[in-house]
């Protein structure tokens, strides 16, 4: 069971420390099944709310490891904040997606191979197990993520945004960017070319579970020759200064939950809510246990005397309350966020109230670096954990 608060997550941190370092480089690759993980951090869903930021975590490996030993483990950990910085570059990634798959649900919605799929009953036996896993534990080795992907769009022959959309519905750690570029990823759609086919022998070498793996998988990935072009990098536009004077309030949302620390503690804030949008979770069919997760985390991050908003209405009533300036919040991510941050800003504004969204210095620093591929990017690791 996964705690919905800060000091769960920073005590699963301590326990995989010790195993951040060369063990976990070379381990990572098994799925050892559920329950039985110890290999991997399974950190994520308090990552993706950073309730563990990710400079946080490589702050604290350090401590442990040297960057040498710890390089595999930081790289992984980098990969997030590169998959964020690749979709905060190509928002229309996101939004393609989003139209693609209301296109798809709309041919392959009813499909018997989808919905068999999603029930875990296939007939393909690690396809079902981790199909009933997902749904019951809210999490995947990453291993299994690739294997499923990839079993689904070239073996199935399924729509990938229906995957990722099961994905997105049921995983703790459901993130718009490391999942919808995960599936592009294993599809073939991230690099030109490459694409990742799952083999029965891999699936049997690394996994735990006795699987038979009792169907013939893919040997070559779909044709991809109609699909467009990757759109280019857009530059990441500078955000405005944060206000210096006035009554301020911070708002914290599930995409950066550390900003009460950043944010909170750099101006002088005095009145803290947080906002679990529920109309975009509803939108993107998010599942009642993910909502549940995120929401309990929210409202364990505020203080007893302040109150959780789920609509946009109730930050405003807040703020009103408060009788705000100014409201300074985390840059959202491309995602969930899309259509809430237009909107929450419009209502604030209307009522005088300015909204002010802040960077953290670890997505400044990395966002520019996340143009193109990851082997790029990752030589901007060392100058940022110099600043840890
Ligand atoms: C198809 C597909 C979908 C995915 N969807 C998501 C998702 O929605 N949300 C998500 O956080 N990750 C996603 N991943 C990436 C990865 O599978 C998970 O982050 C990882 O399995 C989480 O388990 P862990 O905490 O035990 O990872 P560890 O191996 O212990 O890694 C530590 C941390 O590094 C980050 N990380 C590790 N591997 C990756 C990776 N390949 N990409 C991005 N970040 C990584 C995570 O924050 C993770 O908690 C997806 C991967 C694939 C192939």
């Amino acid at each position: 069971m996964i705690q919905p608060d800060k000091n769960s997550a920073a005590a699963a941190l301590a326990a995989f420390l010790p195993r951040a370092g060369r063990d976990y480089a070379a381990s990572r690759n098994r799925d050892e099944g559920p329950g039985e993980r110890r290999n991997v951090s399974m950190l994520s869903p308090w990552v993706r709310l950073r309730l563990l930021p990710e400079w946080a975590i490589c702050r604290e490996v350090l401590k442990h490891h040297s960057y040498q030993q710890a390089a595999k483990y930081i790289d992984e950990v980098c990969w997030r904040t590169y998959w964020k910085g690749w979709l905060e570059g190509r928002p229309s990634v996101w939004t393609d997606y989003l139209k693609e798959l209301a296109a798809d649900r709309a041919s392959h919605g009813e499909d018997a191979n989808y919905l068999r799929t999603i029930r875990g009953e296939s007939g393909i036996d690690c396809m079902d197990a981790w199909s009933r896993e997902l749904k019951e534990t809210g999490y995947l080795h990453n291993h299994a993520r690739m294997w499923f992907a990839s079993i689904w769009i070239h073996t199935l022959r399924l729509p990938w945004t229906l995957g990722a959309a099961f994905f997105l519905k049921h995983l703790l750690d459901g993130d718009a960017a490391s999942n919808t570029l995960g599936w592009r990823w294993v599809a073939g759609l991230h690099t030109q070319g490459k694409s990742y086919l799952a083999s029965r022998n891999n699936i049997r070498k690394y996994t735990q579970q006795d699987f038979q793996v009792n169907a013939d998988l893919a040997t070559e990935p779909i044709d991809l020759s109609d699909y467009p072009e990757k759109p280019p990098h857009q530059p990441i536009q500078p955000l405005p200064g944060l206000p210096t004077s006035g009554r301020i309030g911070l708002l914290l949302h599930d995409d950066d939950l550390s900003a009460a620390e950043w944010l909170g503690d750099e101006l002088p804030v005095v009145s803290v809510t947080a906002l679990l949008p529920k109309s975009a979770y509803a939108e993107h069919g998010i599942s009642d246990r993910v909502t549940q997760f995120r929401r309990d985390c929210l409202d364990a991050s505020l203080n007893e005397a302040d109150t959780l908003c789920s609509t946009e209405s109730a930050v405003l009533d807040w703020a009103r309350s408060q009788e705000l300036q100014h409201v300074v919040m985390a840059q959202p991510f491309v995602g969930i966020w899309d259509s809430v941050t237009p909107s929450l800003a419009e209502k604030l504004k209307a009522d005088g109230i300015e909204l002010t969204s802040a960077r953290h210095w670890w997505d400044e620093h990395f966002f520019s670096h996340a143009k193109a591929g990851f082997f790029r990017f990752k030589k901007a690791i060392p100058a940022a954990l110099e600043q840890l």
